[in-house]
């Protein structure tokens, strides 16, 4: 059998990438207006950077981390033998950790300076068991703003997110978000005690991984799809109720801020997230009908102790990521079309060979001039050049005869009106530009 794709990735076909194309030149066009500037940070990061910064209890990083090891470490490791910690790589399976750990080493955010508003695009690896919406390599569009701890940054990056899901075509009807706050290491630790004592009451109804979970973070049960798991933990207290003050005020003031933007959400005092680094806001975008279980289009939140925890000096952040493929689905069920990547403006058709040269000559000056040109290299007859100058959409079909030669011209044919006329071939690229351009 022919060598397949690795479980849980997917190519993406010419539509699709150019459909991930325009999505990037979007992201960049709207967070650009917020101030946004894009970073490449690499696709491999010391495996320590994701342990210290989403947390060695969270799934991502005790289950679905891609380790990665050069050949001669891969044999050491084979060997029995050990290899430097520094050695030991991950495919990132989020873009935050990259782009804090990118803050820190350049130090992009000196004391006193304005926030660093930088977004990032590509791909994240992450060994789940793959399923509908759910892939072991998928794109995400991502921002993050270090430096700020105001509310208005919470509040800015919510309405950006929103507003480029509309620009990208799904429908505001289609969407839902999601807001809360998680506390601060303040007024998180006594609300995280409330919640494990009312696991430890509801011990006999809740699932093992659960309970083996409420040692370390119980707050990670308010994601277990368990549907008895998820009715006890419905009881369980809230955290808003549990807020500081200032966690409190912070979260009033971004709602308020979304409030007069007219942006609709919904408070969902479950919403934690599966990542350890959140603080204060957390925020999510679902889509209300056609994705199944994995509906999150994006989501994010603050994490203001993030850089400490990758080794700089405090710097409050908040960030978001977006999932690429989920909002194709969502497209998708909202019936939106897709673009064809395959454009063609002019197909060129021979009569026969003995024109095929200055077929090609005219092909060429035309692409010179910006236009969209194709012709035949397969040697068909006219009639299945005009089939396929059809199947590639061509507006317009040249047909380029030993007559039409002869005059130093062409038939140019408008395929929708089905009309033709003598066209000089010197003229054909103007000619195409009076009708295109
Ligand atoms: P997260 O980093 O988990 O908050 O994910 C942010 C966004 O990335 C989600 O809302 C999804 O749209 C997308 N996403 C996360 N995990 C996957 C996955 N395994 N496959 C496809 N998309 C994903």
């Amino acid at each position: 059998m022919a060598i397949q794709a690795p479980e849980g990735t997917r190519d993406l076909l010419p539509d699709e990438a150019l459909f991930w194309t325009r999505f990037k030149d979007t992201a960049a066009e709207v967070f650009g207006r917020y101030g946004y500037v894009l970073v490449e940070t690499p696709v491999i990061e010391q495996t320590e950077l994701f342990v210290r910064g989403i947390g060695e209890a969270t799934d991502v990083v005790s289950k679905e981390m891609f380790t990665a090891v050069s050949g001669e470490n891969l044999k050491r490791l084979l060997d029995g033998g050990a290899i430097k910690a520094k050695s030991r790589l991950s495919l990132r399976p989020e873009g935050t950790a990259g782009v804090v750990r990118a803050v820190v080493q350049h130090d992009l955010v000196p004391q006193g300076a304005a926030p660093a508003k930088l977004m990032y695009a590509g791909p994240m690896f992450r060994a789940e068991r793959p399923q509908k919406g759910r892939q072991r390599q998928f794109n995400q569009v991502g921002v993050e703003c270090l430096g700020a701890e105001a509310p208005s940054i919470d509040a800015e990056a919510i309405i950006m997110l929103m507003r480029f899901f509309e620009k990208v075509g799904i429908p505001a009807s289609s969407m839902e978000l999601l807001v809360n706050s998680m506390g601060c290491e303040k007024c998180r630790p006594a609300y995280r005690d409330l919640v494990r004592a009312y696991m430890d009451e509801h011990a006999d109804e809740l699932c093992e991984t659960c309970m083996t979970r409420a040692a370390v973070n119980p707050l990670r049960a308010f994601d277990c799809k368990n549907e008895q798991c998820a009715a006890v933990m419905a009881g369980a207290p809230k955290i808003t109720d549990h807020l500081c003050d200032d966690c409190r005020e912070h979260y009033a003031a971004v709602r308020e801020l979304l409030d007069g933007a007219g942006v609709p959400y919904v408070e969902e005092p479950k919403l934690v997230r599966g990542l350890d680094y959140y603080t204060r806001t957390v925020f999510e975008v679902q889509v209300v009908d056609g994705l199944g279980s994995q509906n999150a289009i994006g989501g994010g939140g603050r994490y203001d102790k993030l850089a400490e925890e990758v080794g700089g000096r405090p710097t409050p952040g908040l960030g978001f990521a977006l999932g690429y493929e989920r909002c194709l689905m969502a497209l998708e069920a909202a019936g939106v079309e897709l673009p064809r990547a395959q454009r063609c403006d002019l197909f060129v058709a021979c009569v026969d060979d003995s024109v095929r040269a200055s077929a090609f000559g005219l092909v060429q000056a035309c692409r010179d001039a910006g236009i969209v040109c194709e012709m035949d290299h397969q040697g068909r007859s006219l009639k299945s050049q005009f089939k396929l100058a059809d199947k590639l959409g061509a507006a317009r079909v040249a047909v380029l005869g030993p007559d039409e030669l002869a005059e130093g011209a062409c038939t140019l044919r408008d395929m929708a009106a089905h009309e033709e006329a003598r066209v000089k071939l010197a003229d054909v690229p103007e000619e195409m530009h009076r009708v295109f351009l």
